[in-house]
């Protein structure tokens, strides 16, 4: 969730979220006050951890050094997932082992597959791109940014764009319809094809989002056994395993025409306008909120702040530290 509005340039450049997450105020505490909880939640940083494996998984490293980018993060001084005590129960840093580990075996078959010649048989991670979205009547400059999770060239020169998610509702081996509807019409993915286009001069051919569930870890009846069911045992040990870990993952691929991106980028217009005025022109009580929001996404991180109607800057000091975002940091971490 990133907007920046440079006055003496008159650039405003934002991303994604700004019409994904639906609450304004979020924005305002995020990116006008550039508010950040000093504690980052769980949620959030579990699934940076497994970013930073999925990213040297996807560019041929083997699985230990893929691991030791996940570790590295996981167990860094300030992860929120070193005291398992009071780390969510299905976030700890050994069910982000157990994540790792899964993800390798699954995926390693399709990681062979991949043919990326020009740029030695891998997939490209972590891509930031930024572009013009168009200039206003005022004389203000629009740019969109963001960075892509992975590339992948296959079958010779077909453009494949994933985004990783990680998700603790629901199981995509499951309940993949239930999946595909949600991820079908997502702004993030169009911006991504947009910006594949703007820069290479063509549609990818394919998006998909990555997702991987982890759910609560299984518990043992009274004789201390699993009561693992019939049919995931008919399915051999493997999938006993995999059932015990309550892990699980799918890919869900969608395409987008140029009409979809066309309208997409009207729409990112218009609210790239509507925010900069947002911006420049209006009080922190005009932020609408949207309370719809408030438990989305894992707990929205701002929600001290909202049940407040007084001693904000108290609040403030204790809990949040300021941290504006600058465009094209390259040090800055992905939201998602
Ligand atoms: S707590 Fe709710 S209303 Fe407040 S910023 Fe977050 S989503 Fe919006």
């Amino acid at each position: 969730m990133k907007m920046f509005l440079n006055e003496e340039e008159r650039t405003f450049t934002f991303d994604h979220s700004t019409q994904a997450l639906g609450c304004d105020r979020k924005l305002y505490w995020r990116c006008k006050e550039g508010l950040r909880k000093k504690a980052e939640g769980i949620p959030t940083y579990f699934g940076k951890a497994i970013h930073k494996f999925a990213e040297k998984f996807w560019l041929g490293e083997d699985y230990s050094t893929c691991l030791e980018a996940y570790q590295k993060y996981a167990l860094a001084p300030n992860s929120p997932l070193l005291d398992d005590a009071t780390s969510e129960e299905n976030r700890t840093v050994q069910r982000g082992n157990d994540v790792c580990m899964w993800y390798y075996k699954i995926y390693s078959p399709e990681r062979a597959r991949i043919k990326v010649f020009e740029l030695g048989g891998k997939a490209m991670t972590e891509i930031p791109f930024a572009f013009l979205l168009g200039k206003d009547g005022d004389g203000w400059t629009y740019i969109y940014t963001g960075r892509i999770d992975r590339v992948e060239q296959r079958d010779g020169n077909q453009i494949w764009i994933s985004d990783l998610k990680h998700t603790s509702w629901g199981n995509p081996e499951a309940s993949s319809d239930k999946f595909g509807k949600q991820i079908r019409p997502n702004d993030q993915l169009t911006g991504y094809a947009a910006a594949w286009r703007e820069v290479y001069g063509e549609r990818p051919k394919f998006l998909e989002h990555d997702i991987v569930f982890v759910g609560t870890p299984r518990k043992k009846d009274d004789k201390g056994n699993f009561k693992i069911p019939k049919k995931v045992r008919e399915s051999g040990p493997e999938a006993e395993l995999r059932w015990i870990a309550n892990v699980g993952f799918g890919k869900f691929p969608t395409s987008r025409s140029d009409d979809d991106i066309n309208d997409w980028w009207q729409n990112a217009w218009k609210e790239g306008c509507r925010m900069r005025r947002m911006w420049q022109q209006y009080h922190i009580n005009d932020w609408t909120k949207r309370t719809s929001q408030c438990m989305a996404y894992g707990g929205c991180e701002f929600r001290d702040l909202c049940a407040l109607t007084s001693k904000v800057e108290l609040v403030v000091n204790e809990l949040y530290v300021v941290s504006h975002w600058s465009p094209f940091d390259k040090e800055e971490e992905s939201d998602d």
